[in-house]
């Protein structure tokens, strides 16, 4: 055995990175997420080869400070929270502070931000985690990402990645749900040139559903809406003549957040459980308002998989609400639902 060291810090973020960034995708899902939290009304998300060779992410939101634009870059910097507290009540997406430096260690970055009280924005470079320029521009208000050559300095973790096709049906599939968790913003998908999606953000969850899944989908849908003390409901449900051959059409989110929860998978399959097929599932569109003291958000750094504090009751308003929407015992007359 050698000598025992501490590593430098630019193998530390190359080998933490690996937790957060594993394909484009993750990428892709780090940055609009964070141009959500900047309060963007439209994203839009371009990708070459399937997002390894490029990957531009621009927001509308509310841009970075000249001066702060090298510490976002550092590893646990963050401006959404300050202490462990914050997580009981936090409302963003983000809060750990790694995604920037993370994609920054595996790939070439170029980042052009203006804030709205500036005159006059930033362009930095980044690659590898080292800096390479910055300097003033002319920019509009928000954020430009570009990321290049995702994985160009670890080689092994890039030969790991699927075909291009395969890498860009993933971002697609992400795009899809963060556009039907935020029904206000404008989402925009470019592949190789070619418009995939496109979201108006109208705030009307049911254009949302017909924008991206179409007419088919969008004519078969029960309205949901129910709650009890801590816990809201909100949404669509697919007729189960619409059912579909996998679970790519569940989708939930909890306080906006994208996440699979075991539980609320079980709930919603159980609550069809009477009036579909087996091997058959339901298309859903469903938000979930879930007081901050019920959950702990913390458990993953992708922050996918959520726990609860009531799963039990949780479980049961899911099951009780949607059988009565499909029985039609609850019929709710067609409201829009602006979310
Ligand atoms: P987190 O999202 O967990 O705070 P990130 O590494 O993703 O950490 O981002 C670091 C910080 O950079 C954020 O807290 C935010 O202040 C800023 N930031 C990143 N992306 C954007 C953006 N698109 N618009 C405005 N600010 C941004
Ligand atoms: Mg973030």
């Amino acid at each position: 055995m050698g000598r025992i060291e501490v590593l430098d810090q630019h193998t530390i973020d190359k080998i933490a990175a690996g937790e957060v960034i594993e394909r484009p995708s993750s990428v892709v899902k780090e940055l609009a997420e964070n141009a959500i939290d900047a309060g963007a009304s439209s994203v839009t998300v371009e990708i070459k080869e399937g997002g390894i060779s490029f990957i531009r992410i621009t927001d509308n939101g509310s841009g970075i400070e000249k001066d702060q634009v090298p510490t976002a870059f550092l590893r646990h910097s963050t401006s959404k929270i300050r202490a462990v507290e914050d997580l009981m009540t936090i409302h963003s997406l983000g809060f750990r502070g790694e995604a920037l430096s993370s994609i920054a260690a595996v790939a070439q970055v170029e980042l052009v931000t203006k804030t709205h009280a500036e005159g006059t924005g930033i362009r930095y470079l980044i690659e590898g985690g080292k800096e390479v320029s910055l300097e003033e521009v002319g920019a509009p208000d928000g954020t430009t990402f570009l990321v290049r050559n995702l994985f160009y300095n670890t080689p092994a973790r890039k030969k790991f990645l699927k075909a291009a096709m395969t890498e860009a049906g993933y971002i697609n599939d992400l795009l899809i749900k963060l556009a039907l968790s935020h029904p206000d913003i404008s989402f925009k998908f470019i592949n190789n040139g070619q418009v995939k999606l496109h979201t108006s953000g109208n705030t009307n969850l049911k254009d949302i559903i017909y924008g991206v899944y179409g007419r088919e989908i969008a004519s078969e849908l029960i309205a949901v809406e129910a709650g009890d003390a801590g816990v809201q409901i909100r949404g669509f449900i697919g007729k189960p003549v619409i059912s579909r051959g996998n679970r790519n059409y569940e989708n939930y989110y909890i306080n906006g957040r994208y996440i699979k929860s075991q539980i609320i998978s079980k709930a919603i399959e159980d609550a069809y459980k009477t009036f579909m097929m087996q091997h058959k599932y339901p298309f859903a569109v469903l938000h979930f308002t879930i007081e901050g003291d019920l959950l702990d958000v913390n458990v993953h750094p992708t922050k996918m998989e959520l726990r609860f504090s009531n799963q039990e009751e949780i479980y049961q308003l899911i099951v009780r609400t949607l059988k009565d929407a499909l029985s039609g015992r609850e019929l709710i007359p067609e409201v829009t639902l602006d979310l």
